[in-house]
């Protein structure tokens, strides 16, 4: 292709991509000088917009908004705040195909899945707008006749929010749905990589009527950002969504100026393919499953224990139905799995490979970059790696499978929880014994057997263990948002 027809491609490409702004009190915000962030497409490592951070200012404009927004917000009633997430539900499906685009164009995951993924969140929003009119209390029985008691369940405060880059949209609408919902307000940070959908989700909750302050959204380094939020007195309660180690020091932080947290941490997901399993049914399952978001996802099935017998059929399996997947650019219809997000994390799968391969492990398929402008990495199986190899001990958050066998069920538990990570995990097996024995011993927030039923609005997701602390989603999901008042009274 010649430099002309590459940059007119890259112009008709990114001609409606999102205007990226902050948005702190009910305005959109952009240029006055700040500090402007590249931001690049992962399919051809082009720049495609700028990114404007915030200012100290700005974080205190932020903040000043959210802490008086709040004082009429805490009092909205549900039907009001429902009001607005039906709102934003019904707009972000009328948008799902542009929102969308960009999201292909700034994260690098094929437009079906992109489209999907807002599609997902117009359901989180709906969700929240059902369950904040039920946000109930409880009446205690007295000792006395003439006392009553009961409890209420109060709105913790502002927030301060961090959500990633790997599902932009849906990371960002769960906390905000919840935080809205429960009639906190919030200061969110976005993913400075691929930041277009968070810039959609604001002007939509613009558009919908949420009033001026209750949600801000602000850009800039991540630490120095999350330094100066949670250690400020007008946050109340920190939730983050990215990397374990991440997730500690800001829980540290938040925990030495007495924050609720809510942490949804990485995971090291272990897969169980029993004998007795439909072995190529699971296979298929899971390459498609595997591959999807090119792996880049907290809950991405990343360590596969394949019971002896099965062993060899699910691993030619595995490995045919993996060959057959289309790598490329989000924006191709025939795309079934798209760059990573970011080039470094191509160096990073290089390292899970050379730790295998200097273990004694096997690559039987891909293992390297494809071509040589954007983050294409062909999806990779991995056998023979021991269980204390890299790959099995640390989230490879990339498009990496290493399969290893094992003989009987105690001995696959003993090494599916050997981990400090407890996220999810995913079983398969026609035996309701193997099914109850995982589900009771699988030490982990979410346990899938023989199929992928999780992170649907109306189920709990959040991890234990090194995992997590909190669950999005179900109708526990403004628990990490309110606080418990009890009162008693005496006529
Ligand atoms: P990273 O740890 O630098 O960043 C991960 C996310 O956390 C990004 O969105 C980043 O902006 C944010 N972040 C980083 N430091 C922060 C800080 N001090 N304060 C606030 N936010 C901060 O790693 P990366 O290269 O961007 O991503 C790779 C790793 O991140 C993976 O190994 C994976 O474990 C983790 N991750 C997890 C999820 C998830 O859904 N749990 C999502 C994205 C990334």
């Amino acid at each position: 292709m010649n430099t002309a027809t590459k940059n007119e491609r890259s112009a008709v490409e990114t001609a409606n991509y999102e205007d990226l702004c902050l948005y702190i009190d009910g305005e959109f915000i952009r240029g006055g000088g700040r500090k402007e962030q590249d931001i690049l497409n992962p399919a051809t490592g082009q720049p495609i917009a700028k990114l404007p951070h915030a200012t100290r200012e700005d974080l205190d404009r932020a903040l000043a908004a959210a802490q008086r927004a709040f004082e009429s917000w805490k009092k909205s009633s549900p039907i009001e705040r429902a009001k607005v997430l039906r709102k934003v539900a019904e707009l972000s499906r009328e948008r799902a195909a542009e929102i969308g685009r960009n999201i292909t164009l700034d994260m690098g995951k094929p437009l079906a899945e992109a489209r999907g993924e807002v599609i997902a969140g117009s359901e989180h929003c709906d969700w929240h707008a059902e369950e904040c009119r039920r946000i109930y209390g409880r009446v205690i029985p007295p000792r006395l006749p003439n006392v009553r008691q009961f409890v209420l369940r109060e709105p913790v405060g502002v927030c301060a929010a961090f959500t990633p880059w790997n599902f932009p949209y849906n990371q960002a609408i769960r906390k905000v749905g919840a935080a809205i919902g429960a009639g906190c307000t919030i200061v969110l940070k976005g993913p400075e990589d691929s930041p277009s959908a968070i810039v959609a989700i604001a002007r939509m909750f613009h558009e919908a009527g949420l009033p001026p302050g209750v949600l801000n959204l602000v850009w800039g380094v991540p630490a120095e950002v999350s330094d100066y939020l949670i250690k400020s007195p007008i946050v109340r309660k920190v939730t983050f969504t990215g990397s374990v180690p991440v997730g500690k020091q800001l829980a540290a932080m938040a925990g030495a100026h007495m924050k609720r947290v809510t942490m949804e941490l990485g995971g090291h997901s272990p897969v169980i393919v029993f004998d007795d399993a439909d072995v190529e049914r699971a296979a298929d399952m899971l390459v498609a499953f595997k591959f999807r978001n090119a792996g880049q996802v907290c809950v991405s099935p990343t360590r596969f224990y394949i019971q002896d017998k099965a062993y060899d059929k699910f691993v030619a399996r595995f490995i045919e139905k993996t060959n057959k997947l289309k790598v490329g650019d989000g924006l191709a219809a025939d795309t079934r799995m798209g760059p990573l997000a970011h080039y470094r994390r191509m160096p990073a799968m290089v390292q899970f490979i050379d730790d295998a391969k200097s273990r004694g492990g096997r690559i039987e398929t891909g293992g390297a970059q494809i071509g040589e402008a954007g983050n294409f990495f062909a999806p990779t199986v991995l056998t023979n790696v021991p269980d204390d190899s890299m790959i099995m001990t640390s989230e490879p958050f990339g498009p990496v499978a290493p399969c290893v066998p094992f003989k009987d069920r105690d001995e696959v538990l003993r090494r599916a929880n050997w981990l400090p990570y407890g996220l999810s995990s995913y079983v398969f097996t026609t035996s309701t014994k193997n099914a109850l024995e995982m589900q009771n011993g699988i030490e982990a927030g979410i346990v899938n057997i023989n199929h992928f039923g999780q992170a649907i609005a109306e189920t709990p997701f959040g991890g234990i263990k090194d995992s997590g602390i909190g669950s999005e989603g179900g109708t526990e999901t403004f628990d990490g948002y309110l606080t418990t008042k009890f009162v008693t009274q005496m006529d």
